[in-house]
């Protein structure tokens, strides 16, 4: 059987950025409002942010992560719980109004030995997915195009949640 790799060459930028010491990216955009746009942030609601991801493993890929930097569950109070996973849907709504994804995966990596880039900062993974695209983690054979610019699906984000009134928690 062939071993198939994902080839995700984007990623180079996030990889090589993960031994920087001390640098919580999801802290650094929390902090830095007057950059949003520049930081690819969607939502922020009273506990939490939204941002597309830069590294993206799929057209839409956003990733939903409490205001406090803590590493995760165990470390959440009720109210951070119940708005992340209202976020989880509040995202599936926009990006299926945006970019009608078919499907999604949804999910959450804890400790470097399970993907984790961040691992001190938890964050959920939203990626939707459509037939015959690349897979989530596993494997993919062709190069993967993402073809829409993070720009560009911001501010269709954006627009798409001032119209629908979105996040609606
Ligand atoms: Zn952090």
């Amino acid at each position: 059987m062939d071993r198939k790799n994902l080839w995700a060459p984007w990623r180079i930028g996030y990889i090589q950025g993960l031994d920087k010491p001390n640098e919580c990216f999801i802290c650094h955009n929390l902090k830095d409002r007057k950059n949003d746009k520049k930081n690819f942030v969607l939502w922020r609601t009273e506990n939490s942010i939204v941002m597309l991801n830069r590294y993206p493993y799929n057209n839409g890929h956003l990733l939903i992560a409490p205001n406090r930097h803590i590493a995760g569950f165990d470390k959440a109070d009720e109210e951070e719980l119940l708005e992340l996973v209202k976020l989880i849907r509040e995202s599936q709504k926009a990006l299926t109004l945006a970019i009608k994804p078919q499907g999604f995966n949804i999910g959450l990596n804890f400790g470097r030995c399970a993907g984790a880039g961040l691992p001190g900062h938890m964050h959920i993974h939203v990626v939707p997915r459509w037939e015959g695209d690349t897979s989530f983690i596993s494997s993919c054979s062709d190069t993967k195009i993402i073809s829409q610019s993070l720009k560009e699906l911001l501010e269709q984000l954006q627009q798409t949640s001032k119209k629908n009134k979105l996040p609606n928690l």
